[in-house]
């Protein structure tokens, strides 16, 4: 009999479930002298979806190197690349005569039910034609620190759901930032209001650490400008962004390098401008750890225990130090968890009853004419990364405004961005970014016009829209949009308490104006679809 383990791309850890698992029941003698382990590189992947270039880079290297780190550690390592994944996974079944295959769940429900299916003789052809089709064992994920059982328990006893208890609780359970006697360090749970400052003029942040492609991702740079060369050649759309200049970690050792260098550089002042946008600086003092987190290059607790001993070692401000804990131990686990909880029928969700199509700029990644969504989605052609405030404030703030469709927007981010799965796709997306699911996630739409955007970014000083225009071609579109939201769901709106404000706000515009403001918000919507 031989055991197989299958790796999936985003499992890139030695200590993942499958391979772990198997080492605490035989010893890792044993289970290596009887086991092999497959990745498989499918360019299939495109077919589903067409991923900016540097995601493709990133995943494929990384896996190659991973799997050469196996091999160094003693395991039977069988690297395939192939056009699909069942092309690889039968023949190498039937090969090694695999009797069990060993998988950790993954971290995406799709994904999860195309594993199924492959293996499933009445559903797959080619598992069929096999005599005996492996007994497929799932080991439940450890990629996150609440296993998905664990935060079901969690959320049950509340009829709503806030982000805030549940940190709270990650706080205490995992003793992280903890005083004596259970209370936060520092007496304060949140410094949310001292981390939202507006950019001062002329502010940069510390250089991130990039690191130079090495032979293997070289070799699959020549492949990945091979594949778009291909599409365009065979008349298909090219794939998103830039190889230019590629300089994401791919190995775990850099990746660590990377958290290194972060907290020299950026722990401290990671606090009080993360709000802030600034033209030609796409990083400030963000972390850049989601992909190597997400790759499972990094694992979460690993990463919060080091920021927590470096931030106290060094002194780091508590505002800093929280305030980054807070997005990997609260938000990031947060997310998670809500992806499994709220099922599969999260993804269709469309409370506001959105339909606009995507503008062509967004596919094209510029050329919107606004300063502050082209600046973004430059930088996402460049690297793949834009930071959150970037995501939330500029992307998700404009398809909520302009009524773009959720599960099209949440495809689009899918597609474009290095970090992006779809776990942390659906709840941030259809969640935070749009309240397409009418508050299971935010307590109220991050609805803002232009204002806010000119507060904390320096880009509407170069734009040629005016940010202080409501109504008019010069007007900043994100005004108009904006009170044209608010007039278009009032009813919607103004049931929710968080709203009062916003919704006095609209009551007080005099009638003329606001058929002025809807009249030049409806003239933007008309001018992007034929972007
Ligand atoms: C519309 C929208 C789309 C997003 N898409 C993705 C995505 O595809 N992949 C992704 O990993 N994150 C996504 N996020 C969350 C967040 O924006 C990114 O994790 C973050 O910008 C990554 O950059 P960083 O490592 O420099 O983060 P930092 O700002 O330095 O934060 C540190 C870490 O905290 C975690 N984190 C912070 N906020 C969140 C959050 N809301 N959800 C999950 N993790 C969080 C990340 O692991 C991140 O690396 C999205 C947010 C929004 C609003
Ligand atoms: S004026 Fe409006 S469109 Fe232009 S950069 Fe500012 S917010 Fe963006």
């Amino acid at each position: 009999m031989t055991i197989g383990i299958w790796v999936l791309g985003d499992q890139l850890s030695l200590n993942q479930a499958a391979l772990h698992d198997l080492v605490a029941k035989l010893g890792v003698a044993e289970a290596q002298r009887r086991s092999r382990v497959l990745l498989i590189e499918s360019s299939g992947v495109l077919h589903q979806r067409a991923y900016h270039l540097q995601k493709l880079v990133l995943v494929w290297s990384a896996m190659r190197h991973f799997a050469a780190e196996l091999g160094e550690a003693g395991w039977h390592v069988d690297y395939r690349e192939a056009s699909g994944f069942a092309d690889a996974l039968q023949p190498w079944l039937v090969e090694h005569s695999i009797t069990e295959l060993h998988v950790m769940e993954p971290a995406e429900r799709p994904f999860r039910m195309a594993i199924s299916r492959l293996l499933d003789p009445s559903d797959n052809h080619q598992a069929r034609d096999r005599p005996l089709p492996p007994r497929l064992i799932w080991h439940a994920s450890t990629a996150f620190l609440w296993s998905r059982d664990d935060f079901a328990t969690w959320a049950r006893p509340y009829r709503q759901l806030r982000l805030e208890l549940f940190y709270r609780e990650g706080r205490r359970r995992f003793g992280v930032l903890m005083g004596p006697g259970g209370e936060p360090l520092g007496g304060q749970w949140n410094f949310d209001h001292d981390n939202r400052k507006s950019p001062p003029r002329g502010l940069s942040g510390p250089d991130p650490l990039w690191c130079e492609p090495d032979a293997v991702t070289v070799a699959v740079l020549a492949k990945v400008e091979g594949i778009q060369n291909g599409r365009r050649s065979a008349g298909l759309p090219p794939l998103p962004g830039s190889l230019e200049r590629f300089g994401w970690a791919v190995t775990r050792q850099s990746a660590l390098a990377v958290v290194e260098q972060f907290i020299a550089t950026r722990l401290d002042g990671f606090g009080p401008y993360q709000d802030a946008m600034v033209s030609a600086q796409p990083t400030l003092w963000h972390a850049l750890l989601s992909p190597y987190l997400n790759l499972g290059l990094l694992h979460p607790l690993e990463l919060i225990r080091r920021l927590e001993q470096a931030g106290l070692e060094r002194g780091t401000p508590l505002p800093s130090l929280e305030g980054v804990i807070r997005q990997i131990l609260g938000w990031r686990e947060y997310t998670n968890g809500l992806y499994w909880l709220f099922g599969p029928d999260y993804t269709e969700r469309n409370h506001f009853g959105a339909v606009a199509p995507l503008p062509a700029w967004l596919e094209q990644l510029g050329g919107s004419g606004m300063a502050c969504m082209d600046t973004v989605l430059g930088e996402i052609r460049a690297t793949g990364y834009a930071h959150h405030i970037q995501r939330l404030m500029v992307l998700a703030n404009y398809g909520l405004l302009a009524g773009l469709d959720p599960q099209a927007l949440t495809g689009w981010f899918h597609r474009q961005f290095i970090d992006g799965y779809d776990w942390v796709m659906q709840t941030n997306v259809i969640g935070m970014g749009l309240f397409a699911d009418g508050g299971l996630l935010a307590s109220k739409p991050y609805a803002a016009s232009g204002a806010y955007i000119n507060r904390m970014s320096t880009y509407c000083k170069g734009c040629r829209f005016n940010v202080k225009a409501r109504h008019g071609p010069d007007a900043c579109p994100f005004n108009s949009l904006y009170w044209d939201f608010l007039a278009r769901h009032q009813a919607q709106l103004g049931r929710n308490p968080r709203m009062g404000l916003m919704m006095k706000q609209l009551a007080k515009l005099d009638a003329a104006e606001l058929d002025a403001i809807r009249a030049t918000a409806a003239d933007h919507r008309q001018l992007a679809v034929q972007a």
